[in-house]
């Protein structure tokens, strides 16, 4: 996908409007048009990548280092009881927009909100095995 045709390209140029609450060299973050509770953020890189793994570790880190402030603001501004951090990786994993993007959701208790997590059993030979293939995977 071409920047021109990326939404979040769009925001970040200015040519689409949104709601900024953040801007910085290599950054920004503003408000989810469709939130799923009133001060649900967007954090997003001013550069197009489909992928977080496709970031260097230097504007992922600059990026995701506003995370607790963001967070807080949030909460102080919510009165939340806490917030949520939500990147959906890829289509299977529930991305729509591809352009990377961080959910910051402010969650109040008992508010509903929620989505399945259903633990597996864990088989120890295959861990072992998933553990050596991604330690490996990480240069180690
Ligand atoms: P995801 O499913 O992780 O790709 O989430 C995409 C998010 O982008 C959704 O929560 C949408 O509501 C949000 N979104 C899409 N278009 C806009 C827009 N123009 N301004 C703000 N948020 C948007
Ligand atoms: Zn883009």
């Amino acid at each position: 996908m071409s920047a021109g045709e990326c939404i979040f390209c769009r925001i970040v140029s200015g040519e689409i409007p949104a709601r900024r609450v953040l801007e910085t060299d290599n950054c920004i973050a503003f408000l989810d048009v469709s939130p799923l509770a009133p001060g649900h953020c967007l954090l997003v890189p001013k550069g197009h990548f489909d992928s977080l793994a496709q970031m260097s570790a230097e504007v992922a880190g600059s990026m995701l280092s506003y995370l607790p402030a963001l967070g807080k603001a949030i909460v102080a501004a919510t009165q939340a009881d806490g917030f949520n951090v939500l990147l959906n990786d890829g289509k299977a994993a529930g991305q729509v927009v591809p352009h990377v993007h961080v959910h910051v959701i402010p969650r109040k208790e008992g508010d509903g909100l929620g989505y399945r997590w259903h633990p597996q059993a864990l088989d120890d030979a295959a861990a072992d095995a998933l553990r050596r293939s991604i330690e490996a995977g990480l240069g180690g």
